[in-house]
């Protein structure tokens, strides 16, 4: 008896290791609903929307997944499978991207070379032992409290592009402080945190997720207080709760839309805080066109998100960004989806 429930054991093991498949997003609707009692058999079913159902797909299993469901939509790629796909066909397509230690690098350069009005602070670490950092840019010299605004990047660690337009967003308030006036005012009337990778795990394996949990679904919400964050998210929201930020952009990859909670309902945000939200998204996107709207109606209910978390719990103007039409852009493109939100940042800075 003992012996065989050893076996049993051993043998169920790799079910429970951690060892993370990689997945692809799809979602069916229609006629492939028929078939969806075999397709929840094999497959996890892991949201329901008003569009219809999300299925995880892991890799390799593409095609069986779509014999059942042959005209499921690929909402997100397994992006490994990508990369290999565009490099296959373009070598180039990568070169312009920041490894995880390049992006250590720049952080401490910019302190190191502008003491007077940059610095760099390491909020925590990750499962994963990586450092956390967030750089503070703050031009003023006074005791008087600033408007505090955060720009993240790369809670989802596949989405790329994230990282290379906050880095962007940084550059230009750091060089621009010196040579132009109406950034040096942004500078000096505003504490601007900056954490171009939430997710610093997801982001070297090129993974959505935080060590197998999807990070924006892992912060509490108000019909789940208890929820358990992942540590990376558990630091950041350490970090905003010791600070009072008033606004703040999560950048996600891809779309094109400017959005405002809540995410985890169709419930609509205070009257007062919609008219502001609505306002200046409209206010920024007016930069780039990008679609504008509430999370929930504009994407997808999503409870657990970061800008539903900023909001509820601090009342800060917090927008989840899904920039460009791609998470990994060729790095030719990585130029024109900065200037689609380096003004709607600036102007969004500048409200507070
Ligand atoms: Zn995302």
């Amino acid at each position: 008896m003992m012996r065989s429930l050893l076996v049993v054991v051993i043998f169920a093991m790799p079910v429970f290791s951690d060892v993370e498949p990689i997945l692809s997003n799809y979602r069916i609707s229609g006629q492939d609903l028929r078939s969806l009692q075999s397709i929840a058999e094999k497959f996890e079913i892991h949201a329901r929307t008003p569009k219809g159902l999300e299925v995880h797909v892991p890799t390799g299993r593409a095609k069986e997944f779509l014999l059942m469901a042959p005209n499921a939509e690929l909402l997100e790629f397994d992006i490994h499978q990508e990369i290999d796909r565009l490099q296959g066909s373009n070598s180039d397509w990568l070169s312009g991207y920041h490894q995880f230690a390049q992006v250590e690098t720049i952080l401490k350069d910019y302190a190191s070379n502008h003491p007077s009005f940059v610095t760099l602070t390491q909020y925590g670490k990750s499962q994963q032992n990586n450092p956390l950092y967030a750089l503070r840019v703050c031009g003023s010299k006074t005791a008087k409290r600033l408007p505090q605004i955060m720009l993240t990047g790369a809670t989802h660690g596949d989405e790329l592009i994230t990282v290379e337009v906050v880095l962007g967003i940084l550059d230009h308030l750091i060089s621009g402080y010196s040579s132009d006036p109406h950034i040096q005012k942004l500078v000096d009337n505003h504490e601007i945190f900056v954490v171009p990778v939430v997710n610093p795990d997801g982001f070297k394996a090129r993974l959505r997720t935080d060590n197998g949990r999807d990070p924006n679904r892992s912060y509490p919400w108000p019909e789940n207080m208890s929820n358990t964050p992942t540590a990376s998210i558990r630091a950041i929201m350490q970090f905003v709760d010791s600070h009072q930020i008033a606004g703040s952009i999560d950048f996600h990859a891809s779309g094109e839309m400017i959005m405002y909670p809540w995410a985890y309902t169709e419930s609509r945000p205070k009257t007062t805080d919609e008219a502001i939200f609505r306002d200046l998204g409209n206010q920024m996107a007016r930069h780039n066109n990008y679609v504008m709207g509430q999370i929930s109606t504009t994407i997808y209910i999503a409870p657990g998100s970061s800008a539903d978390y900023y909001y509820w719990k601090h009342g800060s103007f917090s927008y989840g960004i899904e920039m460009a039409t791609s998470k990994v852009p060729h790095s030719s493109q990585i130029a024109s989806v900065l200037k689609d939100n380096l003004d709607s940042t600036l102007d969004f800075i500048e409200h507070f």
